[in-house]
């Protein structure tokens, strides 16, 4: 099973996919996490989406394919893979699904997070991560300790206010556009309503998955 997680910075993706893989029983894959363990190694295509998240900006479109690309042909990922933060253009949708041909997979379903903005922008910016271990903490202070690690937690530079109404703005410009297409393209795609306790939300994907 190849599942998309699709929704706004903030609807509660990252929460959500740990527990779905649970249910699903195949692991995670976050472009995010990939992302900044490629800005920590220094690679180039690392440098180049360090620049461009410190900005608040997309990471452009060939430097995530790039990176999924070579993660996707790990054998991990053979019993399939839930996708968090992977598709945020058309361009990347319509990218990912001839990167997965070649693999000889497909997207089987792409889960949408319902939530509207006033929610998201009070939800991250009490987001804080730790600086460590990247565990995500809501309503603590940065420099508090993390429980996990004992890491000082800090706030990433795109959970900002200005940098979270950056990526709110480039969402409506540019990722709203991708629900469309995958209706399009015939793909299983269910809406959830991301607003709620986490495992209410949860059963609520289960559900519409297996609906
Ligand atoms: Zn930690």
């Amino acid at each position: 099973m190849i599942l998309v997680l699709f929704g706004k910075p903030g609807a509660g993706k990252g929460t959500q996919a740990p527990l779905l893989a649970k249910e699903l029983d195949v692991p995670t894959l976050a472009t995010g996490d990939v992302l900044r363990a490629a800005k920590r190694a220094g690679t180039t295509l690392g440098l180049q989406a360090k620049g461009c998240m410190d900005r608040g900006e997309l990471v452009p479109d060939s430097v995530i394919l790039g990176i999924l690309a070579e993660e996707l042909k790990q054998p991990q990922y053979n019993k399939g893979v839930i996708l968090d933060g992977a598709v945020r253009t058309v361009p990347q949708a319509e990218g990912l699904e001839r990167m997965l041909s070649t693999l000889g997979k497909k997207v089987d379903a792409v889960l949408a997070f319902d939530i509207d903005n006033d929610e998201i922008v009070r939800r991250l910016s009490d987001r804080t991560v730790c600086e460590n271990c990247q565990t995500p903490y809501t309503g603590r202070k940065v420099g508090d300790v993390c429980d996990k690690c004992g890491g000082a937690l800090i706030r990433r530079k795109d959970d900002d206010p200005d940098a979270i109404r950056t990526r709110l703005r480039v969402y409506d410009d540019e990722t709203a556009p991708v629900l469309g297409w995958y209706r399009k393209n015939g793909e299983k795609l269910v809406t959830v309503n991301a607003v709620g306790a986490v495992e209410d939300i949860t059963a609520r994907a289960m559900r519409a998955l297996r609906g």
